[in-house]
């Protein structure tokens, strides 16, 4: 997870000790555990990071200072105002209402420091353009100018309109950085790299874009292990409502490992991807349904293995994508508390 923020920092033309890439560490750092992921980040020479909920606030503070850390999310309720001049992370401002808000009661009197996302394309969150010039933004003590690009990770002609317009919002807004792109944007070179970049999926060992394949290593690995093994006999199904049936004498094995932890029936048969865990190079074919703590997969090419033994669980985020129905996002953020070593 280090090299992988070097060398995002790097693409996204740090040449000093100044870091260019921040850390999205929201949803518990992609599912991979905050406590984990955020001191090997921000060790590594990451400065700035950005949660989406408030309630991300309190587990990202054990381990950095409040002035780096944003809440994408914002000042909705008049409560996260409070809540952020109590503990001064900073709030992203996206609409006038959240400006107003902000500006009522940020830093006692108004005036604290914020960031602003302005929409330039997602039609998600953000300031419209045409709201810059409101007297709610001129208020605003603005940190870091920001946009979220909405189809990075393809080669759209929607990346060059937003950049475009990005650039042209720039002027109207006072600031000290401005901030566009995420882990695919990084990749798409230098002229959307500003003065911060925001990764996420990448640090992580999401492959966005093939661009980045040499430089995004693997992090997170997923084992479990065997916790019962059997003898089937011709007509015995496997699992709930006995979707597999044994056609011949075979020896199965129960592992540790279901839906509460990330393995979502996708992944299982019912995906159609002929799915296997791992015992080396030897895939072992999953059998019947996968249930919320165990799936089944056949031992007949491990016959060595018994209760105890562990098996992996395919994880490299672009190719395991491919053979299920979930992106390399939902693959990290799905994954169970209980798998977090
Ligand atoms: C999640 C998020 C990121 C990180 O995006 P990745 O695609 O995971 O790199 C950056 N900026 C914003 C505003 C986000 O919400």
């Amino acid at each position: 997870m280090a090299s992988n923020w070097r060398a995002l920092n790097a693409l996204s033309g740090a040449t000093d000790a100044r870091p260019r890439a921040g850390a999205a560490i929201k949803a518990d750092c992609y599912g991979l555990g905050v406590d984990t992921c955020l001191p090997a980040l921000r060790d590594a020479g990451a400065r700035r990071f950005f949660v989406a909920h408030w309630s991300e606030v309190g587990a990202a503070l054990r381990h950095i200072a409040p002035d780096q850390l944003a809440v994408l999310h914002g000042p909705v309720r008049g409560e996260d105002v409070a809540y952020a001049v109590s503990t001064g992370v900073i709030p992203v401002i996206n609409s006038l209402d959240q400006a107003r808000r902000w500006t009522a009661g940020g830093g006692g009197g108004g005036g604290g420091t914020c960031h602003l996302m302005i929409d330039t394309g997602i039609n998600r969150l953000g300031i419209a353009p045409a709201d810059l010039s409101d007297p709610a933004i001129a208020a605003l003590n603005v940190d870091i100018v920001m946009s979220h690009l909405a189809s990075a990770d393809e080669d759209s002609a929607v990346n060059a309109q937003q950049l475009r317009l990005f650039r042209d919002c720039l002027p109207a807004v006072p600031h000290r950085m401005a901030s566009l792109a995420n882990s695919a944007g990084i990749a798409l070179g230098p002229d959307y790299a500003f003065d911060l970049t925001r990764p996420g999926l990448a640090l992580y060992g999401g492959i966005p874009r093939p661009e980045l394949s040499g430089s995004i290593a693997q992090t997170a690995y997923l084992d479990a292990a065997i916790i019962q093994t059997r003898m089937l006999q011709p007509g015995d199904a496997v699992g709930y409502n006995g979707e597999f049936t044994a056609q011949k004498p075979m020896r199965v094995g129960t592992v540790s490992l279901g839906y509460a932890d990330g393995f979502l029936r996708g992944r299982g048969p019912s995906g159609g991807n002929n799915p296997a865990l791992f015992h080396g190079q030897t895939a072992l074919p999953l059998l019947g349904k996968v249930s919320m703590d165990m799936v089944v997969v056949d031992l007949n090419d491990a016959p060595e293995l018994g209760e105890g033994d562990w098996l992996s669980v395919p994880y490299n985020l672009p190719d395991a994508a491919q053979h299920c129905a979930l992106s390399q996002y939902e693959l990290l953020t799905v994954l169970g508390r209980r798998m977090l070593l």
